[in-house]
């Protein structure tokens, strides 16, 4: 955990959107813009992927890259977001939460189904957000552009048996990270409607977007 707060005063910002439980969010963030997003009530898991913008369907963010290059497997202040292709996408400049999951991939029907209940299966899911953002987005992407995504806000932490646990969160309201563009990039993010673990407190609620210029 590396706590840090942030300069950037939201009142200045570009752009400001508050994305309703459930909903996604898309948007291109320059290099060298900020973007913040904040926990408004607490307990929200935040599903994020990024895209090069110059090049979609071949740079992304990469779990894979991003925590074998600096040895750990939870993102915090300090971290470098990288793609695919090794370059460093974003570099995270403030964090009030404090562990940000990287591992535990996202919600999606077939998880419903495995981790609860067969009846769960047609619940809402961050994959099931991310098809539709990508289909609607005019980035040219498909279902094979859906790489392992961060979840920030999200507690997983890894077991002494190299299992993962979802925990119950330790974010809370107004909590917050942000991060600096060190590319151009596609931001994307379910904001996850999940009613069936704590990673959203069993209730899901608004997250919000801040980017500076
Ligand atoms: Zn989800």
């Amino acid at each position: 955990m590396n706590l840090k707060t942030s300069e950037l005063d939201p009142t200045t910002a570009l752009q400001r959107t508050v994305v309703p439980a459930g909903d996604w969010w898309m948007a291109e963030i320059r290099r060298g813009q900020h973007l913040r997003i904040v926990d408004v009530e607490g307990n929200e898991a935040a599903d994020t992927l990024f895209y090069s913008l110059s090049d979609p369907r071949h740079e992304h963010y990469s779990a894979v890259d991003t925590t074998t290059r600096q040895g750990n497997v939870y993102l915090t202040t300090g971290t470098q977001l990288y793609s695919n292709q090794g370059q460093v996408m974003l570099t995270i400049t403030a964090d009030t939460c404090g562990r940000h999951d990287t591992l535990g991939g996202a919600c999606s029907a077939e998880a419903n189904q495995m981790r609860y209940a067969l009846e769960k299966k047609p619940m809402h899911s961050c994959r099931d957000n991310f098809l539709h953002a990508i289909q609607e987005s005019g980035y040219g992407l498909t279902k094979r552009d859906v790489p392992s995504n961060i979840n920030f806000f999200m507690n997983v932490p890894l077991t002494g048996e190299g299992g993962l646990s979802f925990q119950d969160g330790i974010s809370g309201p107004g909590k917050y990270v942000e991060m600096r563009a060190e590319m151009d990039v596609i931001a994307l993010i379910s904001n996850c409607p999940q009613l069936n673990n704590p990673c959203s407190g069993f209730n899901p609620t608004p997250l919000e977007m801040i980017i500076w210029d």
